[in-house]
């Protein structure tokens, strides 16, 4: 799956990027359901190739169009799931229904916006595109800013485990805040400066804007640079322009900024210049720990015109009662939407999505008759929740974490599946963001017994843990676990997991040759990922493990905070 996901964002990495290739989703109301097709397939109890295979084709399959959120696909989709869950005994997880609305709001900027940055009284417009993007989330099809001043705020960081706040001692209400992107760690390359190279929570471009609206800013802008960002202004620019997904605001914890965007560096250069201010100066001043926010002789005005449609889609939810325990849950996870069919693209226009995530999809169903059928049977709760819209900004699982079935301070912990690596069999399995939570503890005593290695993603400073579903658990502070299939080949070792890797995102990364071929898969390392996921759920689910996030995570605040006067117990090592 890492090697998958972090070609996902090496190639697109903004999350938004990924949401440009989207079909334009169109969920409106909840059509009458169509009835899957009925399966003959005999499944077995266990965790078992056939089964997943079975399971991948059906969701892979032409008939469900690529699985596009608001599309038929989607109804064929949840109905699939919801059936299974059926089949194999499980409950509805969502206070007695299978399925979970998730509604969204799409707002598209119109592209010829205008902003005005006035300097010494002399306006400079920047267009669109070539010198900056902008949006809003607020669901508001007017936003007017008129003129904010802006202060540059270094990396718009507060960050109490690591006795940094650049916001320090600054009111920036009614402020525009201009930023830059990453952290210090990253751009010093100092270990113990933060993460060192390794993207921190504070170095995502989401984080600087959720920040900023926690602050009261009016708006924030964030200067682009390449090394920092991991990708080029062109990225920026396809993922900033059409429509843009999040859910409506009365829904959603996060605050919320008026309006956000990027300056490309050539923009925040001549504008610092003009300013009276030297960019490379402050870049080093804000590496420093103690940095003090600097006021721009600057301000910002902006008429932002957007677009706004509501549209809904659902998760779907099954749940096993615990015979002991049944109001703590262990959570497992995977993402049932993938980017749907584009009519106007010629030859295959399917966007099947059989690895990006049928096979996660596929791979909780089998956990899930793994569980339904375990003597004892589990003591604690297992849910199993196949969320929709990641494809347009993990939308789904946020909805999920906003309003969950089970409470987030019962919920043990979640496991994450997206993108399995069908190569075949590995020696070693992959912890996106290891070194988070004990979790990974747990997991270390299954891999050990099965002979596995365990290691991190191989591109640590793409931040591939802040991309995927189960993100939005840990922002709340629930313990997240983010498993994927190895690299390490047992037949060619790891230059052949690279390069299999590297031919699935050059050819099938979310395109429609992403589909199941018989001919190609090897399916016996999925299993041995599924059951090293299912045998870490069965661990916590017949114990009273509380696993926590390792001391300085940036996640283990809110954690606390949720268990304070509850006992919690950790693994035992
Ligand atoms: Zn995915």
């Amino acid at each position: 799956m890492q090697r998958r996901l972090l070609v996902c964002l090496a190639a697109t990495v903004a999350l938004a990027a990924c949401q440009r290739e989207q079909a334009a989703p169109a969920p409106t109301a909840t059509p009458p359901a169509p009835t899957p097709a009925a399966s003959t397939h005999d499944f077995k109890p266990a965790i078992d190739a056939g089964d997943f295979v079975e399971h991948v084709k059906v969701l892979a399959s032409d008939a469900f169009e690529g699985r596009g959120p608001g599309t038929p696909g989607e109804d064929k989709s949840v109905e699939y799931i919801k059936a299974q869950m059926q089949r194999i005994g499980l409950k509805p997880g969502n206070n007695g229904e299978w399925f979970q609305t998730v509604p969204m709001v799409e707002t598209t900027a119109d592209p010829n916006t205008t902003l005005t940055l006035t300097v010494d009284g002399k306006p400079r417009t920047l267009k669109m595109g070539s010198d900056m993007v902008v949006g809003t989330t607020s669901g508001k099809p007017d936003v007017s800013i008129k003129d904010s001043p802006l202060v540059f705020v270094g990396y718009g960081v507060n960050a109490p485990e690591q006795h940094w706040n650049d916001y320090a001692g600054l009111d920036v209400k009614g402020k525009t805040v201009v930023m830059l992107v990453n952290d210090p760690g990253f751009h010093v390359n100092d270990p113990k400066l933060f993460e060192g190279k390794r993207m921190t929570y504070y170095g995502r471009w989401t984080y600087k804007y959720e920040e900023a609206a926690r602050q009261g800013a009016a708006a924030a802008l964030i200067i682009h640079d390449t090394p920092g960002a991991s990708y080029g202004w062109d990225v920026v620019k396809n993922s900033w322009s059409g429509a843009q997904y999040a859910l409506p605001a009365d829904s959603d914890p996060d605050p919320r900024l008026p309006a956000q965007g990027w300056l490309t560096g050539d923009q925040a250069k001549s504008l610092f210049a003009d300013s009276g201010l030297d960019l490379d100066a402050l870049r080093a001043a804000a590496n420093k720990p103690g940095f003090k926010p600097v006021p721009m002789k600057a301000t910002l005005s902006l008429d932002l015109k957007s677009t706004i449609t509501q549209k809904q889609s659902r998760n779907v939810i099954g749940r096993l009662g615990g015979t002991t325990h049944p109001d703590e849950a262990i959570v497992y996870m995977a993402h049932w939407d993938h980017l749907g069919k584009h009519p106007d693209e010629p030859g295959d226009n399917i966007y099947n999505g059989a690895v990006d995530n049928a096979s996660g999809v596929s791979g909780i169903l089998e956990i899930a008759e793994a569980f339904k059928h375990q003597q004892p049977a589990p003591e604690r709760s297992v849910l199993f929740v196949s969320v929709t819209l990641e494809e347009s900004g993990l939308l789904g699982s946020k909805y999920y974490v906003a309003h969950p079935a089970i409470p987030l301070d019962k919920t043990v912990g979640v496991i994450n599946l997206d993108a399995l690596s069908v190569d075949g069999k590995t020696r070693d399995l992959t912890v996106v963001g290891m070194g988070s939570s004990q979790l990974e503890d747990v997991l270390k005593g299954v891999a050990d017994k099965m002979s596995l290695a365990l290691h991190s993603e191989s591109h640590p400073e793409a931040g591939g843990y802040f991309r995927s579903d189960h993100f939005n658990f840990a922002k709340a502070g629930v313990p997240a676990l983010d498993i994927g299939s190895g690299d390490d080949l047992t037949e060619g070792g790891t230059a052949a997991g690279e390069k299999a890797g590297k031919d699935y995102n050059d050819h099938r990364y979310h395109k429609p040759g992403d589909q199941y071929d018989a001919a190609t898969w090897k399916v016996e390392g999925v299993v041995e990922d599924l059951d090293a996921a299912y045998a870490v759920g069965r661990e916590l689910t017949a114990s009273q493990q509380w696993p926590q996030w390792y001391p300085n995570n940036p996640f283990k605040a809110a954690r606390d905070k949720m268990m304070a006067g509850k006992t919690a117990v950790a693994p035992t090592p």
